[in-house]
């Protein structure tokens, strides 16, 4: 069975404790490699090594830092066909998905720092021509990124791309629930000629590994992508020890549609928006309001083709919807889904777990969902179930469909269907969410901010707005 390695220093090291974690294939169900078990003696190692390795990184011209990641680009999109299918084993998804999304998005992220850099700016402040204060915006040293399972690559590259690009070093855990194209992009940055030492990329669980990261007094910085309540926990950790934190956290998205929408193009989005990746993605649309006008032919339309969607084997590549990415989250959605009718919610579609057939049988199969006839106040409309569940609740006004949107401790994202502009740019104005889509669903800019507000998260990621945070500005003043 093939055994995970940590990179540290440049190189491919078992943990230092000899201990593996299994690591499961949720399409099936079965134990398919072995994750290392780090501790914190790897982490020690790691930040030492990233130490090592700061005073070099950080005075390479950016030229040369940028032309180094762009191999690692480079590779990334050489090795398509193998991190996608590697990505789709690890986490259920289908193998389409990886290959069109998952894994080109994590070659742009490369790519996208790797040239941002060329381009980042200091600003000058002149006083009377007697004085000039500059702003020298300096790494911060070795900082840690912490991502999550549901788009391993992609998520886990738009944290350590602006960190190197910036001149950091970076000690990284991907989720030990899919930590295998993490795994195998060590290999392409040692193909790379990354420095050793640079990125290091240390595997393990949240509690010990992780722990390990965020509590290191020479870890400086600390990007976080992944649950709320562990965002609280990280927040905690850092506050006293003064660490810069940027936290990308939960989401409870409404996806809001007007009647006078643009029915068709509304009705295949809201497809996607609810179920691409199993609903796994913090952007999903899992509360849809509807105008009470539209809201029969919506629900026949959508329910009609949601019940038609088929869930199947992932490395299909016909395959739109695979496995859940674990038992325990299988389980977890299944709960809600029971809660739900507890609640006084109707299933009008989906509802229970698939079993598919032969080598399949053991996998973690949900069929896609639809609920409706909740409050929007009860747990259902209010917790994060981050899987293939969403509820259609009807409304009246707009007065009382943001009231609606509104009323989640969280404010991530948010899709609004409607033809007038007016009140699309009246609503986006009014709804807590750090993003809004108009007619439109997870359309990337990579040069946007990208975050949430409340419970949802701390700081933006994306464009410049990372690079600042990777950096420390320096006020530097001169009198001539
Ligand atoms: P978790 O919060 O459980 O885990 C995220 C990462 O943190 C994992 O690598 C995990 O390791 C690690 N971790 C857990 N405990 C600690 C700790 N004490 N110290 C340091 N690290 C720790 O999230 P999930 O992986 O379950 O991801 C799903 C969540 O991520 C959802 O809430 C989703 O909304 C959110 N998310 C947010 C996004 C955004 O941009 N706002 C984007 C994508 C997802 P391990 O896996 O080993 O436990």
């Amino acid at each position: 069975m093939e055994r995970i390695q940590n990179y540290i220093n440049g190189e491919l090291v078992a943990p230092q404790s000899g201990m593996y974690i299994d690591n499961y294939d949720p399409s099936r169900g079965v134990v398919y490699s072995a994750i290392p078990d780090s501790d914190e003696a790897d982490i020690n190692a790691a930040v030492a090594a990233a130490k090592r390795a700061f005073p070099g990184w950080s005075n390479t011209p950016y030229t040369e830092r940028s032309a180094i990641m762009q191999r690692l680009a480079d590779l990334i999109r050489d090795n398509l066909n193998r991190l996608a299918a590697a990505e789709s084993k690890d986490n259920g998804k289908p193998v389409s998905l990886a290959r069109t999304v998952d894994i080109p998005r994590a070659e742009s992220n490369i790519r996208f720092y790797a040239t941002a850099i060329m381009h980042f700016e200091s600003k000058a402040h002149i006083m009377e021509n007697r004085v000039i204060n500059y702003t020298h915006k300096k790494p911060l040293g070795v900082v840690g990124c912490i991502s999550p399972w549901n788009l391993p690559l992609y998520l886990f590259t738009w944290k350590i791309a602006p960190a190197l690009a910036a001149g950091n070093c970076v000690v990284a855990k991907p989720s030990e629930i899919t930590p295998m194209t993490a795994y195998l992009l060590s290999e392409l940055a040692i193909e790379a000629g990354l420095p050793a030492g640079v990125l290091n990329i240390v595997h393990g669980l949240g509690g010990r590994a992780g722990q390990a990261i965020i509590s290191h007094k020479d870890v400086v910085a600390i990007s976080f992508t992944g649950g709320t309540a562990t965002g609280a926990h990280i927040a905690r950790e850092a506050a006293p020890k003064f660490k810069k934190l940027s936290l990308e956290l939960g989401g409870k998205n409404p996806n809001i549609i007007f009647a006078d929408c643009d029915f068709d193009k509304m009705l295949s989005t809201t497809l996607r928006s609810s179920f691409a990746n199993q609903g796994q993605i913090c952007l999903c649309g899992s509360r849809i309001f509807i105008q009470d006008t539209l809201y029969d032919r919506f629900k026949d339309a959508f329910v009609e083709k949601v019940a038609r969607m088929k869930v199947g084997d992932p490395s299909d590549p016909a395959t739109k919807m695979g496995a859940v990415v674990s038992e325990d989250h299988m389980n977890k959605i299944l709960s809600y889904i029971k809660l739900a009718q507890e609640e006084g919610g109707k299933v009008l579609t989906g509802g229970h777990r698939v079993h598919l057939e032969g080598e399949l049988a053991g996998g973690y199969y949900i069929a896609p969902t639809i609920i409706e006839g909740l409050e929007y106040t009860c747990r259902t409309n209010q917790e994060e179930i981050f899987g293939p569940v969403v509820t259609l609740t009807p409304f009246k006004t707009e007065e009382e469909v943001l009231t609606m949107a509104n009323s989640t401790p969280y404010g991530l994202a948010s899709t609004v269907w409607t033809q007038d502009l007016t009140r699309a740019h009246r609503v986006a104005a009014h709804i807590e969410s750090g993003i809004v889509w108009i007619n439109c669903w997870l359309l990337r800019d990579l040069r946007t901010p990208f975050g949430g507000v409340k419970q949802s998260g701390v700081g933006r990621e994306g464009g410049f707005e990372a690079l600042e945070f990777f950096t420390e500005a320096q006020n530097v003043c001169i009198e001539l």
